[in-house]
């Protein structure tokens, strides 16, 4: 079915230096939309892309009117562009989230919206096996295991922002004006009715990872700090616990010197090794402050999320 007008889903797809995944996408894409029985709008983003992919993009959005593309003024990084894509994706009853480089397979669109018309209103997608090396594979691992530990409620281990929302779920996304954004954690939070459906991720089909260590880190430190109150308060559990001890340790001396013979060793080691221990869980205490510190900083200047610099929507260009 096409019909863009008013589309009952949406797919949004974030894409940064995609070029030489595009044709691919754009066939896979296509005939999910041929072959899907409810009208279908997709939602292209190009987050600032410095290779060719907002050419192919304007292409195919001329071309094709159930193809939306959205143009960022410049690199936004991955979870703004989604934000952009779902700030303006008009699908009336879901809207599908999806990696650009066939990670994910689009044709699971038929089975989340079963699922979504059975009453969910979140279906997200868990990884059932990473295609990952060894390393990247052990870090995810940990990291959302950390992350389920600390956080105030469950975020699902082991799954991205791939999945289907509904509407409501998507307008109280688009209602809420935090900065730094863990998507898949917000979509956590806003509750309702979610479901997890195990898929096998791919490989990337072309291209390369745009998500470095550093990217993934700031990612992950999203997830624990805009989730979780827990490492705020591992600083004050700390510092009770060195005055508990250093009491315990102070008794210790007092009673000796007063009460017994015995000397206490004062040696320049064990004085040395304190202090470089407590400046290091000083530094780490005060760095984890400056995480807090920094959210409320880009967070009160209140500045848009993103830019859209240019739309094709309907095979019409609107310039901004
Ligand atoms: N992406 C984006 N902006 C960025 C980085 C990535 O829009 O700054 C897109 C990218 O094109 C892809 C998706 O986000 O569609 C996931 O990125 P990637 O495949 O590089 O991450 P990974 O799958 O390795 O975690
Ligand atoms: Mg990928």
């Amino acid at each position: 079915m096409t019909n863009s007008q008013n589309p009952i889903v949406s797919i949004v797809i974030p894409l940064y230096n995609e070029e030489q995944v595009f044709d691919r996408l754009i066939s896979r894409l296509d005939s999910v939309l041929n072959d899907f029985e409810y009208a279908t709008e997709v939602i292209l983003i190009d987050d600032g892309s410095r290779d060719n992919t907002a050419a192919l993009m304007k292409a195919k959005c001329l071309s094709d009117e159930r193809y939306t593309g959205l143009f960022l003024s410049r690199n936004h990084g991955h979870q703004l562009a989604l934000s952009a894509g779902l700030a303006h994706a008009k699908g009336l009853d879901a809207i599908m989230v999806l990696d650009g480089d066939l990670q994910d397979p689009p044709e699971l669109i038929n089975e989340f919206y079963k699922l979504y018309k059975n009453g969910n209103d979140v279906v997200y997608a868990i990884r059932k096996n990473r295609k990952e090396g060894p390393l990247k594979k052990m870090a995810y691992w940990a990291y959302y295991r950390l992350q389920k530990s600390v956080s105030n409620f469950n975020i699902p281990i082991d799954s991205g922002d791939f999945g289907l929302m509904s509407r409501r779920v998507v307008d109280k996304l688009n209602a809420m004006p935090e900065q730094s954004r863990y998507l898949r954690g917000m979509r956590s939070w806003v509750g309702y009715k979610q479901i997890g459906y195990e898929y096998s991720r791919d490989e990337r089909k072309e291209g390369q990872s745009n998500y470095g260590w550093k990217q993934l880190l700031g990612l992950a430190f999203n997830g624990i700090f805009n989730f979780s109150e827990f490492p705020i308060r591992l600083i004050t559990k700390l510092g009770l616990s060195t005055i508990v001890i250093s009491l315990i340790y102070l008794g210790d001396v007092i009673y000796k010197k007063l009460f017994t013979e015995e000397v206490v060793p004062v040696g320049f080691t064990a004085i040395l090794m304190a202090i470089i221990l407590f400046s290091g869980v000083q530094l780490i205490s005060i760095g984890i402050i400056g995480e807090y510190v920094l959210r409320i900083f880009f967070q009160v200047k209140n500045r848009p999320l993103f830019i859209v610099k240019e739309k094709i929507e309907g095979g019409r260009i609107s310039e901004n």
